[in-house]
Order: C-alpha cells, then sequence, then structure tokens
C-alpha cells in the first residue's frame, strides 16, 4: 500500500550531535537560560529550570529558567512601571530604537537560525527565512510608529472642534507558539513598542531560546529596561502564568497566537477585566486547484504551502481539491515534486529540506489522523508513516500524501498542523466552496484559475482572513495577517497592525 515510500529521499543520515552544533554559535552571548524582566537577567526564584530539547535528535539543548505565577506578576509591575516614560517617548525614539534592533537582527540573522533550528528542528535555510520575515516586522512597525495619525473632525456645532487621538493602551500580555520562535514574537512585541506600550511575553515552553536572544538584541539596541521583558516556563507553570497574564487587570491587552481551544480559554479568561484582545489561531486552509490552472504552478506552490515547517504553519494548505478533470496530472506532477524536492534529515544536516516535527504530541496527532483516515479507505501515494533507515533519532515523519480519502475523517475537518496532504476530487465550483467553508475556522486559503470572474466570485464567497489566487503564499509584513470564525480576532502587521495596541480617545472642544 505504499509503493514510492521506498523512494523518499534523504538528506543525510549523519549523527548530529546538539551541543557541539550550540558551540558553533559565534557570539555565545545571544544563547541566554534566564529570563529577563526589568532589563536584568534573572533566575526563577525557586531555582527551578526546564529542559528544551532538539526535535531532530531529542538531545538537550540547555535548561532555562521556569519561572512561575508571581514573577510574572512582578514583570507585570515592572512594565507597568516602564510605561509611565515609555509612552511619553516620541514616535521618533520608539522609531529609532526599533531600526536598530532590526538591523541587530539581520546582523546576527546566522547564530539566531542557528539556535532556531535546534531547539525547533526547522531547516536552517527555512529558520534563516523566518529571521527576516521576523525582522521586516520590526522595520515595518519602526516606520509605523511615526504614522498612527489621528482626526480633527468637523463638528456639528460651532466653535467647537473634535479632535481624535490614539493612545497606548497600556501593559500588553503576549503569549506565542513554538512553530515561529522568532517572528510570532517580533510581530506583536514591535507593533505593541511602536504603539508605546510596554510587553511580558511568554514564549513558547518549547523554544525559549529565539525570545530570549530576542531580548539580548533588544538590550543592545538601546530598548530601556522594563519595557520588553519575557519570562519563560514550563508546561507545567504555564496554566498559572496565562492565568495570571489574563486576569490581572493591570494587563491592559492579551495578544496570542496558538490553539483555537486555548484561545477560547483565555479570551474567557480575559473577560473577567475585559482586556482587548488579539488572538490569532488555528486554520484548516482550504487550497483548490481548478481546471483552468497551470497545474505546474499550483503543484509547486502547494509543496510550498503544504510542507515548509514539516506542515506545522497556521496557513498550511490542509484540504487540498482538485477538479476532476485534472485530478490524475495533478497527482503525478505533485507526487513527482515531493520525491524531487522533499529531503528528509536533522535541520543542520547539508541538504535538508524537510525537517522534523516540533513536538511528540504534534507527531503522534498526526499519526492517529492518518491511521483513521488509512482505516476508513484512503491510500497512501507517497510517504505514510516514520521514515525507515534513518537513525538520527527525533520525531520524524514522512511528507505524506493521500487520495480517496472520505470527507468524514479528522484529517478532513480538523487541522491537521503536520505533513499529511489529502488530495480530494470536486465536480462544481458550487460544490467546492461549500466543502471548502464547511469548517468552523477560516484562517487562509488558496486557489488556482485563470478566469477572472471565478478569481473574484471564490475570493469573496471563501470564508477566510487571507486568499492566495494562484500562490500558495499569504504571509508579509505589509498585509493584514488575521482570520475570521474561530481562527480568531484582529490583525497583525499591516497598517491595521498597530491600532491593536491603541486605544481611540476624543476631545471635544468647544471654545
Ligand atoms: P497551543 O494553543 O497548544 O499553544 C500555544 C501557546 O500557548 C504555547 O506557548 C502554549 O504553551 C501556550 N498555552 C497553552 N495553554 C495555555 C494556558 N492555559 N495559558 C497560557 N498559555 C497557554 O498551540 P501549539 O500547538 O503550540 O501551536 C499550534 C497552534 O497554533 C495551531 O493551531 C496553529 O494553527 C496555531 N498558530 C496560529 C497562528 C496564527 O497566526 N493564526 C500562527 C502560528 C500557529
Amino acid at each position: 500500500t505504499r509503493p514510492l515510500r521506498s523512494l523518499m529521499k534523504f538528506a543525510s543520515n549523519d549523527k548530529i550531535s546538539a551541543v557541539e552544533e550550540l558551540a558553533k554559535i559565534n557570539d555565545q552571548s545571544l544563547v541566554r537560560s534566564k529570563a529577563y524582566v526589568d532589563g536584568k537577567w534573572t533566575d526563577a526564584a525557586s531555582g527551578l529550570t526546564f529542559d528544551v530539547t532538539d526535535p531532530g535528535t531529542l538531545e538537550k539543548v540547555g535548561s532555562v529558567a521556569d519561572m512561575d505565577a508571581t514573577e510574572v506578576r512582578k514583570a507585570i509591575n515592572v512594565a507597568t512601571e516602564a510605561f509611565v516614560t515609555w509612552k511619553k517617548t516620541t514616535a521618533k525614539e520608539r522609531s529609532v530604537l526599533l531600526r536598530k534592533w532590526h538591523d541587530l537582527i539581520i546582523s546576527n540573522k546566522d547564530d539566531l537560525a542557528r539556535l532556531m533550528t535546534l531547539e525547533s528542528g526547522k531547516p536552517v535555510a527555512e529558520a534563516t527565512g523566518e529571521i527576516f520575515y521576523g525582522a521586516s516586522f520590526v522595520e515595518w512597525f519602526s516606520e509605523e510608529a511615526k504614522r498612527a495619525y489621528g482626526d480633527l473632525v468637523p463638528s456639528p456645532v460651532s466653535n467647537s472642534r473634535i479632535v481624535v487621538m490614539k493612545q497606548p493602551v497600556g501593559v500588553v500580555g503576549i503569549i506565542t507558539p513554538y512553530n515561529f520562535p522568532n517572528a510570532m514574537i517580533t510581530r506583536k512585541v514591535s507593533a505593541a513598542l511602536a504603539a508605546g506600550c510596554t510587553v511580558v511575553v511568554r514564549p513558547a515552553s518549547e523554544t525559549p531560546f529565539s525570545a530570549l536572544a530576542l531580548c539580548e538584541l533588544a538590550e543592545r539596541a538601546g530598548i530601556p529596561p522594563g519595557v520588553l521583558n519575557v519570562v519563560p516556563c514550563s508546561s507545567e507553570n504555564t496554566p498559572a502564568v496565562g492565568n495570571e497574564l489574563t486576569t490581572n487587570p493591570l494587563v491592559r491587552k492579551i495578544s496570542f497566537t496558538g490553539s483555537t481551544a486555548v484561545g477560547k480559554q483565555l479570551m474567557g479568561q480575559a473577560s473577567t477585566t475585559m482586556k482587548k484582545v488579539s488572538l490569532e489561531l488555528g486554520g484548516n486552509a482550504p487550497f483548490i486547484v481548478f481546471e483552468d490552472a497551470d497545474l505546474t504552478i499550483a503543484a509547486k506552490q502547494l509543496i510550498m504551502c503544504k510542507f515548509r515547517n514539516s506542515g506545522q504553519t497556521c496557513v498550511s494548505a490542509n484540504r487540498v481539491y482538485v477538479h476532476e478533470s485534472v485530478y490524475d496530472d495533478f497527482v503525478d506532477k505533485f507526487v513527482n515534486l515531493v520525491k524531487e524536492e522533499l529531503h528528509v534529515g536533522h535541520g543542520l544536516s547539508e541538504g535538508t529540506t524537510f525537517g522534523p516535527m516540533m513536538t511528540e504530541r504534534g507527531m503522534l496527532k498526526v499519526e492517529d489522523q492518518l491511521q483513521r483516515a488509512i482505516d476508513a479507505g484512503a491510500r497512501v501515494v507517497i510517504g505514510g508513516g516514520r521514515p525507515e533507515g534513518l537513525n538520527v533519532g527525533g520525531y520524524y515523519l514522512e511528507p505524506t500524501v493521500l487520495v480517496d480519502v472520505s470527507d468524514n475523517v479528522p484529517m478532513s475537518c480538523e487541522e491537521t498542523f503536520g505533513p499529511l496532504c489529502p488530495l480530494y476530487k470536486f465536480s462544481s465550483d458550487e460544490e467546492v466552496l461549500r466543502r471548502a467553508n464547511n469548517v468552523p475556522v477560516g484562517l487562509a486559503g488558496y486557489f488556482f484559475s485563470r478566469d477572472i470572474g471565478r478569481i473574484f466570485r471564490v475570493a469573496e464567497g471563501i470564508e477566510v482572513g487571507m486568499v492566495g489566487v494562484n500562490t500558495g503564499i499569504v504571509s508579509t509584513e505589509v498585509a493584514p495577517f488575521g482570520g475570521v470564525k474561530e481562527s480568531g480576532a484582529g490583525r497583525e502587521g499591516s497598517r491595521y497592525g498597530i491600532d491593536e495596541y491603541l486605544n481611540i480617545k476624543y476631545m471635544n472642544v468647544a471654545f
């Protein structure tokens, strides 16, 4: 049942040592293992630490201070004090600091990428791409800081003026996932700092090193103590830390990226003090190939859209619908590309284009979805499980393409967040749009067509926040990133992104 399995390519079977790779980081002061609060590197009061593991070898990369809810409360107090002066800085001053931070991120990109690969598993070329992507938000918001314009509104009465101004909301609590350890932080923090807010960040327990390296560079850039605070914690301490961030009345805004289930819980907690919330949650992106599509372009874009980060992206294609008249051609083209381009291996091995899953939990979920689809009659065309013969340790799964997948199995209804690619047949535009929209979430969606009428009809009909037309890419700092339905609330990046961190106040002035 797995005819092409033996044709999967491995990048390299050479043993990688996480400890040796860590030692190759040129600037070792980027490898920080303490929390960063009030401009100081701080151990947990308990003295406890938690381990960070390389998902590509299962070796320990290092251990990091395990902060608890009491220490997070202190960080919130620090950020509250720092807000008093930070909010009074000029937009130009904040802009200059953010620009310096951006430049330092870029000039340290190789070290940051290596560190990220070690804690997340992603191929180092993808990690480098993420450093540029993450830095692009810092650059963008260094510019937007100066453009948080208000309005002068014509008044309905004489001798009066109405002035609308924007002011920073205050202290922001930020909680981020493991799949983009740099960019999910910069996308939030740079917008908040540009607006004049101060922040307390709880990075994912799997990937705290990337967050702490960003603090080191922020300090070098001159961002004042207390403005950016990072409090790592273990998964055991996470619920209490999350509770403190979402219920402490001094925190005025929560920005979270992660699963829909956790997002709902945090939104509930934040409602007790009526905080502003931005929630970037799970997706389940449809990827539609119409009969008039350029199949070569669609297949290439699907490789990247589906298998980047080993499928662990919120905007990853999750369900691929191909018109029945081009289905067989498309499957052939796509499977050949999978065979040619995806080389499974450790993220730091030469030639790796496809790394491990980042967590064991994620791997087991994908394996369960795969088995349930096979039990219901799906056929694996390529891939199909853990690679045989790859002996480097780690949470490796093959990129897997399936056909004859039922619409009712978990793979077809839920976010996979892994390297499974089910290909479904459809016969009409109405049918495919109905199936595409038949999920509770709506983050990204993609389709391929050259018919201008169809392009507008489908783009307007698809229930998502971001649509890729003839492309598998929707993420850029200049466009509003975010979803509809249970994919969350709020937008990040773009000129809309800074508004999430600003309150509107207006003055009615009579004279
Ligand atoms: P997750 O929701 O399990 O965890 C996200 C973060 O929240 C982690 O750091 C986790 O430790 C933390 N967390 C969990 N419970 C918490 C609690 N009670 N209080 C405070 N923090 C808590 O998600 P994950 O598996 O780490 O990440 C994958 C999910 O994130 C996927 O659903 C993916 O689609 C989504 N995601 C969305 C976007 C987006 O921009 N929309 C981007 C990346 C990932």
